[in-house]
This record gives structure tokens, sequence and C-alpha cells, in this order.
């Protein structure tokens, strides 16, 4: 067997060389590929052509997008392996962005007991963050990834040559995740970042590395999220929220994972300045960048009381208590913070005025 372990991160022509030693060296019965409706068309014609192997291929197509992230989906999908005679020897490749991923990574790991599956993550955000750590799941109704396992990859694979192809919401999308990166972890890097008003792809190679590995070592230390991989939830406990309360509200403007996460980050960097003294001049700076990139939602008093409430179910939290991660300073996160909801209340008060 090739001398991968689980769930390493190979880049660009490396990336194809591994996985076609990867395909030689293991006998599967079957490959699956699983696209969406977007993937198919714009990645996958591109993804075909560098894999070298005598097994069959199949390729299972779900539609594309959040709504379908769910369990409806996941049974599609279980059938579609069942009616094509996937087995335990079977592989799952998962070319997309992070709802094929998740889906498919938390499909391949309960079909049959688990069968074995790599990522091959075509979104700057899968890129970062969603193919990479071994997090898989679905949504529940509005409520996000309630239903999942901690299973990791054979390997992920990327390429940012797919992301040619990609809109540029999604990119921004995917920014929100790179900008957190840096704010929970290193601030020179958060100054690089925060200032790509326009990211090209000549920019993407590195940051993306940057990025993956940040995201690797916190998770390298801390697999099943006891403590120090809870910091990558920055922004994310009101940010879930917001996204949850978006999808469900036909009203409300659609919100990306990420646009819904950049909101987050503000909230929650004010919150961090009300209760850990983060300095308030780098909460200025943060909010005005973040706003420069993602422009501004508005949310009534009615929203945020929905918002809230929509928090009790987030993963983080334990014998109902809501805890959120705030930070001391850029670099310095601090987990498991309780914060008043008044506090909440301001700070979409010092969002809306910002
Ligand atoms: P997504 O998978 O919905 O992709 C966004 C859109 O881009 C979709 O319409 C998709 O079809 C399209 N697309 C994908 N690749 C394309 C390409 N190369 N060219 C053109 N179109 C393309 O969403 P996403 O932003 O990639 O991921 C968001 C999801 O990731 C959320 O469900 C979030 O919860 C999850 N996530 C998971 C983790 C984790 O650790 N598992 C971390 C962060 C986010």
């Amino acid at each position: 067997m090739a001398n991968t372990a689980k769930g390493t991160v190979f880049y660009k022509e490396k990336a194809y060389s591994k996985i076609n030693e990867y395909l030689l060296d293991n006998k599967h019965s079957k490959i699956f590929i699983l696209v969406d409706s977007n993937t198919h068309e714009h990645c996958l014609p591109a993804f075909l052509p560098k894999i070298n192997t005598n097994t069959a291929i199949e390729i299972i197509e779900i539609e594309a997008g959040e709504p379908h992230k769910n369990l409806d989906t996941c049974m599609g999908v279980w059938e579609a392996l069942s009616d094509l005679e996937g087995d335990r020897k079977s592989l799952l490749i998962n070319l997309g962005g992070g709802v094929v991923t998740d889906l498919g990574g938390f499909v391949a790991s309960t079909f049959k007991r688990g069968i074995k599956y790599i990522n091959v993550p075509t979104t700057l955000l899968s890129m970062v963050d969603a193919s990479v750590g071994g997090k898989t799941g679905v949504d529940l109704g509005n409520l996000k990834n309630q239903i999942g396992v901690i299973a990791n990859s054979e390997m992920v694979l990327v390429d940012s040559d797919y992301l040619a192809t990609l809109p540029t919401e999604e990119m921004r999308s995917g920014l929100a995740e790179i900008l957190k990166h840096g704010l929970i972890a290193n601030e020179d890097y958060w100054n690089k970042v925060g200032k790509l008003s326009d990211l090209t792809l000549n920019d993407l190679d590195d940051i993306i590395r940057v990025s993956i590995d940040i995201k690797a070592k916190v998770v390298a230390e801390d697999p099943f999220e006891n403590g120090l991989r809870k910091t990558l939830n920055y922004g994310h406990t009101l940010g879930h929220a917001i996204e949850s309360y978006c999808l469900t509200h036909q009203e409300k403007q659609t919100l990306l994972h990420g646009e819904a996460v950049a909101i987050g980050i503000i909230l929650a960097t004010y919150i961090s300045k009300e209760l850990k003294n983060f300095p308030k001049d780098k909460l200025e700076g943060i909010t005005k960048r973040i706003i420069e990139l993602y422009g501004k939602v508005d949310f009534s008093q009615k929203d945020i009381e929905k918002i809230i409430d929509l928090m009790k179910f987030d993963k983080k939290n334990e014998a109902g208590i809501i805890n959120f991660v705030l930070l001391k300073d850029i670099g310095a996160p601090e987990i498991d913070c309780q914060v008043p909801n008044e506090l909440i209340f301001n700070a979409f008060e010092f969002y809306k005025t910002a």
C-alpha cells in the first residue's frame, strides 16, 4: 500500500500520482465518484482523464447546494451504491464542495458499516476547511450538521485549477474560513489575507496550503474536538444559527456558509472585546475589512431573537450551556466562553451601526 497516512493532503500533480499509486496498490471492487450537478459538469471532465485504473467507475450525482445536504439525499446515494453492487471493497471519491465532501464522507462511513473514501474538494471552502479533518455529516431540517460521524478520508487531493469555474460569491464564501484561520492562529497571516479583496488564482496556492496547515495542525492535536479543535468554530456559533435561520426564511436573503460565518466573526469579535479585552482598534479593522468584502445584512429584533434561539442546537453546547470561542487577541483564542444574551443583542447593534 502506498505510504500515505490517513487524511494526508496532496497538491496538484503529486495528488494525481498519489491517488493512482493508491488505486494500484488497493484492489477495489468498484470506484464510485460522487458529484453534484455543477461538479459533474465542471470538474468531472478534468478529473477522469487523470485517473489510471482498470477498476470499473460509476458516477453518482446529487443535486447541488446546502438544502440537499440531508438524509433524503443520503438515502438516494446509499440506494445507488447498493443498486450498483457496491461492497465493502468499494471506494467512494467525493468530487465537489463541502456539501459533497460532508455528505459523501458520511455516506461512505456508514454504508456496509464503512467503506473507504477520498476527498477531491472543488470549492475554496472545501479545500481549506470542509475536506480536511474527518468531520462528515448532514443537516437535520434547518439545523446544521446535526447528524454525522468523524471518519477520515484516505487522502485529500487539492488542485486549485478546479476553482477556475467557481462563481465569485463562492470564492468569497471560502475566504471567510481563511480569514478565520488567520484570526485564531496567526496575525501575520490575517494581515495578509484580510487585505485580499480580489483573490487571484496566483495568490491562492500558497494561501490554501497555509490554511490547510493551520487546520491540520489543530486537528492532529485534538481530532475529536475535546478542546483545541473547538477554536476552529470561531464565528460559527452565531454563523451557523444565522445560516440556518436564513435557509428557512424565504424573506431573508440566502446566505452562503462563509457569508454567514463572516457575520459571525464580526459578532464574536465584538463580544471578545467586551468579555476578553480584545483590542478595540483590531475589532474596528476586522469589521471594516469584512464589511468591505461581504456587505451587510439587515436583522430585525425578531430575527435576532430567533437566531439566538437556534444557537441552543450548537454542537459545542454542554448541558444546555451555549459555549462560544472568543479571542483575547488575534492568534489567542479561548474556548468554552459563556455569553449573556444581552451581549449578543449588543453585538448585532454594533454590526448594524458599523
Ligand atoms: P457547496 O458544496 O454547496 O458548493 C458551493 C456551490 O459551488 C455549489 O453550487 C456547487 O455545486 C458549486 N461548485 C462546486 N465546485 C465547483 C466548481 N469547481 N465550479 C463551479 N461550481 C462549483 O458548498 P461549500 O461552500 O463548498 O461548502 C459548504 C459546506 O461545507 C457547508 O455545508 C458546511 O457546513 C460544510 N463545512 C464542513 C466543514 C467540515 O469540517 N466538515 C468545515 C466547513 C464547512
